[in-house]
């Protein structure tokens, strides 16, 4: 199988910072790798799943307190308004459930609001966040996390 979010998975004692902003048993934090906004955050089980009906009643609890605890670090990092939570999971190659969880700046042009805010994901490589500023987004994340 093919799948991005269940190989970093399987590698989590060697990722980098921005592959794993905070993690338990059931759940890894990564920071997307193809946005152009400091801080778009994934969230993804650590099981292969493709459907929020999947999801055991243990990972569904703690799916709400790492959503609730990742937009509390977002804020404390980036100075967010606010977080947008997303979950589609209907790209080829991405069906692994995955939760976009983004931070909404208190200057967010409108045109880059609500669902319009994805045209901040899939950023050419000029424009997306480096891999060394994602590492360190990571790090202040994840001592916010404790
Ligand atoms: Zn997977």
């Amino acid at each position: 199988m093919n799948c991005l979010s269940c190989t970093n998975n399987e590698l989590i004692d060697e990722l980098p910072p921005r592959e794993l902003v905070g993690a338990d048993e059931l759940w890894r934090a990564s920071h997307a790798y193809d946005t152009a906004l400091p801080g778009w955050l994934i969230l993804v089980p650590r099981r292969h799943v493709t459907a929020i009906h999947d999801l055991t009643d243990e990972e569904a609890a703690a799916l709400g307190s790492w959503q609730v605890r990742l937009s509390r670090a977002l804020r404390e990092v980036t100075g967010c308004a606010k977080t947008y939570i997303v979950q589609f999971a209907e790209q080829e190659g991405f069906a692994h459930v995955h939760f976009h969880v983004v931070p909404r700046m208190p200057d967010q042009p409108d045109d880059l609001r609500s669902y319009r805010i994805f045209g901040l994901l899939g950023a050419p490589p000029e424009r997306a966040v480096s891999e060394a500023d994602r590492d360190a987004l990571a790090l202040a994340l994840r001592e916010r996390l404790g």
